[in-house]
Parts: structure tokens; sequence; C-alpha cells
């Protein structure tokens, strides 16, 4: 058997006191063990305090709050859900409900993610049959309290994921409709990113003597980094694979790592990464001693040039050479980004640390900076364009480093024959093209969409959207926030307004879970009597029009489409 501590799969999960059947599903997912705000969070919740967690996307909030409510999970009691997460977007809670499904799968738990938007037929058909955890938008879970789909007196935990988002989008007021809906001796907690004093005050209001857990407070040391040059790539989830291979072409290390979360991500990434032509060999905490041993000694022989390892795998890895650290993610704390990029630039040896980064991973960049005292810079992914000179100077190189050899003068009877054939460029030209086929040849895949980065602080003043059902005009700043200010912007007609209830909330909450329009970029929102009009970025519009067309506002599907300038 392998004795080895860093392989055990789940010790780290088992010491929280989780139930076996979630063990399992951890350890068939591959998370190898807890991270930070998981350690912190899942006790008390366990034991049943109220919680307070400071934590960004990408910490591991979800498992952090999903895990204790199925460990208290007693399925089949009944068929009024025993828990209700409230979370910002559609797209949120499709996460946090495939997560809650995925963690609670041997428990047989049924999960159902309600949003506005989606046919409220099928919502109501799953909810007659029963559920035991709801996760949705407050829009919709309002709307199904108030049509009585939707009962919330067996509800033993609530919690507020992402609160800060839910405040920037407007639903204040539905949360605490929401609330007052479910038994009071509920267990209520609440995640988010930032803790302004609105925040704050819900906390107070609403949970008892919560515990408080903020991620990125303790002081790691940063000295080994200095040398170390830190950047960041911004790539959305489906296009992460290439862009890693992307990145690895142009650095071209000598060594390098490449940190991911889970057993099955250094799967998946190995296997990309030999499909695109590296040589990459995976190190995970399920792979036995030997084995591990094996993949160690080919990398400091150097026929490996590329190790994917989860963090547990690689500790205690020491390797010379090492020259890049490559996160496929974000790290789930600023802590571990320190502890792995230690890794490079040992001995005054300079490094490289580079990350992939999902748009919504900012904030947890922001935190490591904040952590290190140092900058990570946000770089453009390499263009097809940008691949292709880059092939072209190896080809280059490699002819400038072969001038030198010794033996050339034994090809010089084939180079007179070939010139009998053709002219000495013509040659030299086809043997350039024969090592560009043997590096790769032409780089013939599509671009990877570039992301523009966020500004900071930009969910900030949204105050005037926050003004409620009484004002007209939601939104004073002028349009297209987010953007440049010079970007066109078009008015949107939607045919609903005051009279059908329709509130500012329900139009943004639509347009960034319907066409998947960040909120920050929907510019001012005018309520009349019967319709509304929004401002959109004019690149956006025509996907607004048909994303809203399409969707059910206020329970109505209301006429969506460009605003005649005339009105
Ligand atoms: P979240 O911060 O909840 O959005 O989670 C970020 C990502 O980390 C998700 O893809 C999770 O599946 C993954 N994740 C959460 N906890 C762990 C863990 N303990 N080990 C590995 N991956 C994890």
């Amino acid at each position: 058997m392998d004795e080895d501590p860093t392989t055990s799969t789940d010790a780290g999960f088992a010491e929280l006191g989780l139930r076996p059947e979630l063990l399992r599903a951890l350890a068939d997912l591959g998370y190898e063990e807890p991270t930070p705000i998981q350690r912190e969070a899942i006790g008390p919740l366990v034991a049943g305090h109220d919680l307070v967690g400071q934590a960004a996307t990408g910490t591991g909030k979800t498992a952090a709050f999903a895990l204790p409510l199925l460990q208290r999970l007693t399925t089949g009691t009944s068929d009024d859900p025993v828990a209700l997460v409230l979370v910002p977007t559609r797209e949120l809670a499709e996460q946090v409900s495939q997560a809650v499904h995925r963690y609670g799968r041997e428990l047989n738990v049924r999960v159902l993610p309600v949003y506005g938007g989606q046919p409220i037929h099928r919502q109501l058909q799953v909810l007659r049959r029963g559920v035991d955890v709801v996760v949705g938008t407050p829009g919709r879970i309002l709307d199904h309290i108030e049509r009585e789909t939707l009962r919330l007196d067996a509800i033993r935990t609530v919690v507020l994921d992402e609160a800060d988002e839910m405040l920037d989008m407007g639903f204040a007021e539905d949360i605490e409709a929401i609330l007052a809906e479910t038994p009071e001796e509920r267990q209520t907690v609440l995640f988010s990113a930032t803790m302004p004093p609105r925040i704050d005050a819900i906390a107070r209001r609403h949970l008892r003597d919560p515990q408080r857990i903020r991620m990125g407070r303790d002081t790691a040391t940063a000295d080994a980094l200095p040398t170390v040059r830190q950047s960041a790539y911004l790539v959305a989830r489906a296009h992460k694979a290439a862009a890693l291979g992307r990145v690895l072409d142009v650095e071209a290390p000598t060594a390098a790592i490449v940190f991911c979360r889970t057993r099955e991500e250094v799967e998946e990434v190995t296997e990309s990464l030999n499909g695109r032509g590296f040589r990459a060999e995976a190190l995970h905490g399920g792979l036995s001693q030997d084995q591990r041993d094996r993949v160690m000694g080919r990398l400091r022989a150097g026929t490996t040039e590329l190790l994917v390892a989860t963090d547990v795998a690689a500790r205690g890895l020491d390797v010379e050479q090492l020259t890049h650290v490559i996160n496929f993610n974000v790290p789930s704390a600023p802590e571990a980004y320190v502890h792995r990029i230690g890794r490079v630039g040992r001995a005054g040896r300079t490094g490289a640390a580079i990350t992939l980064a999902e748009p919504r991973e900012q904030r947890m960049l922001k935190a490591i900076e904040r952590l290190t005292g140092q900058r990570i810079v946000l770089e453009k992914l390499p263009t097809v364009t940008d691949l292709r000179a880059r092939r072209l100077e190896m080809v280059r190189t490699t002819v400038v480093e072969g001038l030198d050899a010794d033996d050339l003068d034994r090809f010089r009877s084939v180079l007179a024959s070939l010139t009998d054939e053709a002219d000495l460029e013509q040659v030299a030209l086809a043997c350039l093209n024969l090592l560009h086929e043997a590096n790769g040849g032409d780089v013939d895949e599509p671009e990877i969409p570039s992301i523009a980065p966020q500004r900071e602080r930009e969910f900030d003043n949204r105050a005037a959207r926050r003004n409620g059902p009484g004002a007209d005009r939601y939104n004073d700043r002028g349009p297209g926030r987010g953007r440049s200010a010079d970007s066109a912007v078009t008015r949107v007609f939607v045919g609903l307004g005051r009279r059908a209830g329709l509130r500012p909330q329900d139009l943004v909450g639509a347009i960034a879970g319907e066409a998947g329009l960040p909120a920050r970029d929907i510019g001012a929102i005018q309520i009349t009597d019967r319709f509304s009009l929004v401002e959109v970025p004019e690149a956006d519009a025509d996907r607004v029009i048909r994303a809203l067309s399409h969707s059910t506002i206020r329970g109505r599907r209301p006429t969506v489409r460009r605003d005649r300038p005339h009105r």
C-alpha cells in the first residue's frame, strides 16, 4: 500500500466530519483536500451556526456551504424544500444547483434551479413532485411564493450567495421579503466577495451571532517572489485548454508545472497538452509512490518538460530547473498562489508565474496582488498571427544555431548534387520548410476571443438603480458604463411597464440572466406605465432583443425591439 500522506484521497475532508456518501463523491470528483474557506466554514456550518463569509468566486465557496447543507439533509421526510440558496444570476443558479447535485449524488438529493426566463410550468411540475434544495434568483423565488407554489415552512437553512451582487442588482427588498417567509429558527449563511455596510446591515438584521470568516487575511511570506515575472490571461472556460497550449508555445519553458484543481482536471489537461504535441506528465494523489517517482525522474532528466499537478501532489516537490509555474485556474486562496510560485526563481534564477483566470475570477487576482504587494500584469493572449510569427522565428533561430555545427562539411556533396537540379536559394527554402514542418508546421487553429478586463470597483455606484419603483428614471449615469465612453448605445423598447408591476431589477435580471450581458453594461432604465426603455451597448443590442423576446418577465412575454428614435 502506498503510505505517502499526500496521496491519501480525502483525509482532509474526512477530518471535517463529513458523511461517507459525501466523501466518496468528493473523491470521485478528484478533490484532494479542502480549500481554506472550506476548512474554516464546514465545521461551524455542520454544527448549525450562522455564518458570514467574505469569499470570491474561485475560493471553493460553493462547496463550503453546499457540503454542510447536504450533511444535514434528511431526504424523504418532507416534499417541501429544507434549504434555499439565493443567487444573483441564472448562470450561478445553474452552477450551484449542479454542484449540489454532484456532491449529493449518493444522497439522492432533489435540487431545483429556479430563475426568471425559464418556463414556469416546468418548475411547477418539479416543485409539485417535491424538492430538497431550491437554488434561485430572488425575483423568481418571490414569484413562486406569491403564487403559493413554493412553501418555505420547512426551510432549515438559507444561503445568500454573492450577496453584494444581489444588492447591486436591486434585489434587497426581494431578499427581505423572502427571508420573512422562512422560519425564524433557520440557519442563515451569507457569502459575499465584498463587505460594504449594506451587507453588514443585512447580516446584523437576519443572522444570529454569526461566525465570521474572511479569506486572504493571513500574511504569507512573499520573500521568494522578486525575480518572478507574474502575469495573467483572461480566458473563458471553454477556451482554457487552447489558451494554455498557446501560452506554452510562446513561453517555451525549459521545465514547467501546470497546477490544476482536481485529479480529473489534471488528467484532462495532460491529455489535451499531449494531443497538442507537448510532452506532459500527470502527477496527482491517485498515483502510487512508484509512479510518482518515475514521473519525477523523467522531469529531472529532462525527458518531460511539463508536469501537470494538483497542489497536494506537488507538495514537497523540489525541481531545480523549474522555469515556469502555470496556474490553470486562479488558486483557491492567495496563500496557495504564493506557495506555488515560490517554486520558481530559486537561487536568483528568473522565472515566470502565469495564471489563466476566468473573467469572474478577477477579484481573486486582486486579492493575490494585495497579499504579495506585487502586480500581476494582465496580458493579451497570443493571436494566431503571433504564433505564426513565433514559429517562423523558431526556424530562424534553429538555423542560426546550426551554422556553428562542426561537421557541416559532410553535406557538401549532397548540396552539390541538389544545386544541379535547383538554384541554391530554392534548396535553402525547401530546407527551411522541412524544419518548419518538423517544428509543428503552420498554425491552423481558431482565434480565442479576447476578454477586456473589468475596471476595479465597477460594481460601485449603482445607487441610482436602487432607487426603487417610485422613480421613473433609475439610472442617469449615462450609457454604457464599464465600456469606453464613446461606444455606441442602443435604446431597447420593452412592452411592459409599471402597470405590469415591472421593476428595474426585473429588467436587469432578465438581461443579465438571459442575454448574459453583465449588469455593468446596462445603461439607463426608464419605466413608464405601459412600457420601458433600457440602454444597452449597440454591439449587444440584437442579442439582448432576441433573448428578451423569448423570455418571460413578471409572468408575461413582452414585445421587445429597438426603440424608434421619435417616440
Ligand atoms: P467556487 O469558488 O465555489 O466557484 O469553486 C471554484 C472551483 O473550485 C469549482 O470548479 C469547484 O469545482 C472547485 N473546487 C471547489 N472545492 C475544491 C477542492 N476542495 N478541491 C478542488 N477543487 C475544488
